[in-house]
């Protein structure tokens, strides 16, 4: 495996392009937006070139890794890729209409991985005609720092799928953890209640953000729910919670909190827009 494909130029995708280049990849990064790839490639520049300041990363190889990312507007360019990796917003059939154009441009051996946080591998492998050549390849946040990596197999996942994919998140440096197809994997599962209670506590008025923030790290935890979630995006976060919710036919415990609606519907959507919960310089 030498070219790998992301499609979607925001926060994951970014994270993911900057890991799969320093790894030594070739990195096509393909997003509708033209202002996006700017935007995202010039952040990647910058925070390869921190790694560098900060002794983390050789400048040989940082070098290497900026010339080795390539931006584009063309689905049919990234589909020239032998590992396309999508991380497009968490909306099922907009996946499912990304998937089936580069099922169609595509060579025949290219893998397909999605770094959906929640939706279903099954329902988005139905949208290709390889879905032995298709499974979850879900990073964290930051992408380019976090270790883990959920390999989620649908049900016609090959094994040469999983281990070609397995050998490429070890190239990156990081570990794979085998999951089954379930609403949110593993780890979005757990932190479900981590941040569904924090919305009660909010709308409660039982405490502020920063303060429900600051007792959360209080008792070991890296960062508070608000924090997270303006680092993940309230956008984001909104759409994980609702398709959980959705995936568990309205299980009451999974329900979204209207403050959290709201946030999205004015635009605070945290780091990435400069406002959340907290202010954010961008
Ligand atoms: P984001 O909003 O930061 O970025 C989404 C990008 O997709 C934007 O650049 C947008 O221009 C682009 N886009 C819009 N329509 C598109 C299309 N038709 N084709 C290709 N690109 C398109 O979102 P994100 O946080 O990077 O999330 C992307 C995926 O990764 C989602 O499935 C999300 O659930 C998952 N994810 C997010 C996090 C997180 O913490 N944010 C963590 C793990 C996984």
């Amino acid at each position: 495996m030498n070219k790998i494909a992301v499609i979607g130029a925001g926060t994951m995708g970014a994270g993911i392009a900057q890991a799969s280049a320093l790894a030594g990849y070739q990195v096509v990064l393909y997003d509708v937006a033209e202002a996006m790839l700017t935007l995202s490639l010039g952040g990647i520049r910058a925070s390869i070139d921190k790694g560098v300041a900060r002794g983390k990363t050789a400048a040989d190889v940082a070098e290497a890794a900026k010339s080795a990312i390539e931006t584009t507007t063309s689905l049919e360019t990234a589909a020239q890729a032998d590992l396309i990796i999508e991380a497009a917003p968490e909306k099922l059939d907009l996946k499912r209409e990304i998937f089936a154009t580069l099922d169609a441009a595509a060579p025949e051996k290219t893998i397909f991985g999605s770094n959906t946080s929640s939706l279903s591998i099954n329902a988005l492998a139905g949208s290709v005609k390889r879905p032995d050549r298709f499974l979850g390849v879900h990073f964290f946040n930051p992408a380019h720092i976090m270790q883990l990596v959920e390999l989620i197999r649908g049900d016609f996942t090959s094994e040469a799928t999983l281990a070609a994919v397995q050998a490429f998140v070890a190239r990156l440096g990081k570990t794979a953890v085998l999951c089954q197809d379930t609403p949110a994997f593993i780890v979005n599962r757990v932190a479900r209640p981590f941040y569904g209670e924090a919305f009660r506590l909010l709308g409660e008025n039982a405490a502020d953000p920063a303060t429900i923030d600051k007792l959360m790290r209080s008792v070991g935890f890296r960062m508070g729910p608000f924090e997270l979630i303006d680092l993940i995006g309230c956008d984001v976060n909104l759409a994980v919670t609702q398709s959980v919710y959705d995936a568990y036919f309205q299980e009451p415990k999974y329900r979204p909190h209207p403050i959290q609606k709201r946030m999205v519907e004015s635009g605070r959507l945290g780091r990435k827009t400069g406002r959340g919960f907290y202010e954010h310089e961008i």
